[in-house]
């Protein structure tokens, strides 16, 4: 009876204690739940601005499980402190372009010692002898007008200084003013032509403007400072970035596009730089721009591979439909190098336009002159400076008066 007890007890202390066991393993895995770990906050992309879409798109920030809202599940960013959205640089508002020749007018003042005065004050003399007007006829070919134009002009100031017998500084100044317009001519078009017109497709085209010219002239920082002018008489751009072959002209555009909102296609570095242009005009047409330019390479390595490349540029951009521009960009302070590259330039494609850039650094302004004889193109900008509006249309009044003072 006394073992029937004890196995008893036995018994029960054995199935408390299993029991027991049990209960203690199932607490074990009832762990309390973690404290909740604060969600990560991933900020919403900053507000964009205007044209700031024109941007690559943005690659969607990645996300962990955590930081995905479920359905319903309240905001996660209502409690939390919100991080500060990363500053993007506010669009710059380039300057109106009318009347930008006269507010850099005093940049020409190299040519205007040079020209302008050096002009006046030999007319000036009381004796205007052969040894006079042969300084004069120097004084415009060292400041790059050319030899032609420069007989030229001394043949006419010759003939109406003599019928105009005695001279006050005024009646001078009105001479020379109306022979260098003469010279430089008020008739020509010397508009940007961006107007949009119809593609190959029967689409609206943008405007199309390729930008050619030596590497160094000041090809990608016009291209720049051109796309600024267009957004301030407020049009919509596309940049192609076709110069692949110098490694950072690429960021260079682009920086300047994104300064005023405009768009940069560009291609891989050294990529083909026709099928970067052809994509600029494609990008241009998806999203109605109103203009696209295009920054081409300029190495004149044979005048053959320079061919190849521009008219290869120009026949593939066409595919959508006309150039409407075609701008050659020469540095005013190459003088006749400038003119060597310009016939070059203009036996590979048809130029439109010339810019004349840095006339800011030299006394040489009468290259104007030379220049619009040598191609028989008019000079439509100049450039005046490294600052971003210091590109200006070229108006002749403008332009002379500056040089003498008017
Ligand atoms: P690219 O190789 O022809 O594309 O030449 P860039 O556009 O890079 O310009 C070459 C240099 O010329 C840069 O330092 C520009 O700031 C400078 N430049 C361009 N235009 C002008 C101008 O009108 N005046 C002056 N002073 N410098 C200019």
């Amino acid at each position: 009876m006394e073992y029937l007890i004890l196995a008893v007890v036995i018994a029960v202390v054995a199935v408390a204690a299993i029991s027991g066991l049990v209960i203690s393993g199932r607490k074990k895995k009832r762990l309390p739940p973690p404290p909740p770990s604060s969600p990560t906050v991933t900020a919403p992309p900053a507000e964009p601005q205007v044209g700031e879409e024109a941007e690559t798109p943005r690659e969607e920030p990645r996300r962990t499980i955590e930081e995905v809202d479920l359905p319903g599940a309240p905001a996660a960013t209502a409690e939390a402190p919100a991080p500060e959205a990363p500053e993007v640089p506010p669009l710059e508002v380039p300057e109106p372009t009318a009347g930008r020749l006269v507010r850099l007018r005093a940049r020409l003042s190299r040519s205007q010692t040079t020209l302008g005065k050096g002009l006046l004050t030999l007319l000036s003399r009381e004796h205007l002898d052969d040894d006079t007007w042969e300084e004069i006829e120097d004084t415009l070919l060292t400041a790059d007008v050319g030899v032609a134009p420069t007989q030229e002009l001394v043949e006419r100031l010759r003939e109406r200084v003599k019928v105009l017998g005695t001279r006050t500084p005024e009646e001078l100044r009105g001479l020379l003013r109306e022979e260098l317009l003469h010279l430089i001519g008020t008739e020509a078009d010397r508009s940007v032509h961006t107007e949009s017109g119809v593609g190959a497709n029967g689409e609206e085209k943008p405007g199309v403007v390729m930008v050619v010219g030596v590497n160094g002239t000041g090809k990608t920082t016009t291209t720049g400072k051109l796309a600024r002018v267009l957004v301030a008489d407020g049009k919509s751009v596309v940049l192609g970035a076709a110069d692949t072959f110098r490694a950072a002209a690429a960021d260079q555009l682009q920086t300047w596009g994104e300064r005023v909102g405009a768009r940069t296609v560009r291609g891989p570095e050294a990529g083909d730089p026709a099928s970067v242009a052809f994509d600029a005009v494609k990008e241009g047409i998806a999203e109605s721009a109103d203009v696209v330019l295009i920054d081409t390479a300029g190495r004149l390595h044979t005048k053959t591979g320079l061919m190849d490349e521009l008219g290869k540029v120009k026949r593939v951009v066409e595919k959508h439909g006309a150039v409407d521009e075609v701008l050659l960009v020469l540095d005013a302070t190459t003088g006749q190098n400038g003119l060597v590259q310009a016939r070059v330039f203009a036996e590979v494609v048809d130029i439109t336009g010339i810019v004349l850039t840095k006339l800011d650094g030299t006394a040489k302004g009468g290259i104007v002159v030379a220049v619009q004889r040598e191609l028989n193109v008019p000079v439509k900008l100049v450039g005046l400076g490294e600052g971003a509006d210091d590109l200006a249309p070229f108006e002749p009044e403008a332009f002379v008066d500056a040089l003498i003072g008017g």
